[in-house]
């Protein structure tokens, strides 16, 4: 579990089409890292894939349903708000900058969303909290809160939190580009653990040495295309 097929999408904001036709299969359980120039469209990619940017044209699924659309006799209906949010909790995105909740605990930020979405009891949260936390190395932080923490700790919460729904795929949006450079390597090392994993990663990423070794698929995106795609040696090989 864990597909995603990504037929043909196009999306523009006002005159510029920043994507122009991109079609991607993901199998289920790989790494798949796509790179390129600034602006050229891979964040406008990764947030059409949980429905935070409706596309303008093509369509996506996830193991076989549409994403935003429901199938209704010979029609397509988009989604109500409530049916997106059930939808997204099959992906986690993990952001540049971090994006959690300041006025939560770390543990709190990441026992959050099972209690709402869930209806987890607090206990059952933070039981699992607990242990997302230890998966990342924060066991002993659970009780700071986001501005007592490193760039580094914050993300690897933010990690943390995006695994506590258990979604098929991961979703991370330069997630150390926001980092000093000491700083990259826990959080790459907490996501190439997360690559054994049998979880679905889709990382947006300007680290080259993270996608030769830790790629299935690396897809090198340019001004709104997929220019070229495959593995990493194949990618990355000096002809
Ligand atoms: P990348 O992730 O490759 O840096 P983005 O997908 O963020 O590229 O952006 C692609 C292009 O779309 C850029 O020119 C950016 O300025 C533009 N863009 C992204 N989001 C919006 C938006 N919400 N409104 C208008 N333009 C946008
Ligand atoms: P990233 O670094 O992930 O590519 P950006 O810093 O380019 O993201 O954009 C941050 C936010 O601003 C995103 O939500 C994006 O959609 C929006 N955005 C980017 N470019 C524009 C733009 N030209 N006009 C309006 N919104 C934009």
């Amino acid at each position: 579990k864990g597909q995603v097929d990504i037929h043909n999408i196009r999306k523009s904001f006002g005159n510029t089409e920043v994507l122009q036709g991109v079609s991607l299969s993901v199998p289920p359980g790989g790494v798949t890292v796509i790179v390129g120039p600034s602006g050229s469209g891979k964040s406008t990619l990764l947030r059409t894939i949980n429905h935070l940017e409706k596309v303008d044209g093509g369509f996506i699924t996830i193991d076989g349903e549409l994403v935003g659309y429901q199938a209704r006799g010979n029609k397509l209906h988009e989604l109500r708000g409530k049916d997106i949010l059930k939808q997204r909790t099959n992906v986690g995105m993990v952001f540049q900058n971090f994006n959690l909740f300041p006025h939560l605990t770390a543990l709190e930020n990441v026992a959050e969303a099972p209690i709402v979405a869930q209806k987890r009891s607090k206990a059952e949260a933070r039981k699992r909290g607990l242990e997302l936390l230890d998966r990342v190395g924060l066991k002993d932080r659970a009780d700071a809160y986001p501005r007592q923490l490193s760039g580094g700790q914050q993300q690897r919460v933010a990690i943390a939190r995006a695994l506590a729904l258990e979604p098929k795929i991961l979703l991370f949006d330069e997630p150390t580009s926001a980092l000093d450079p000491e700083l990259v390597n826990e959080v790459l090392d907490v996501i190439r653990e997360l690559a054994t994993s049998g979880t679905t990663l889709i990382v947006v990423t300007h680290e080259m040495g993270f996608a030769r070794d830790v790629a299935d698929t690396v897809v090198f995106i340019d001004q709104g295309r997929i220019i070229e795609s495959g593995a990493p040696q194949d990618i990355f090989s000096n002809p």
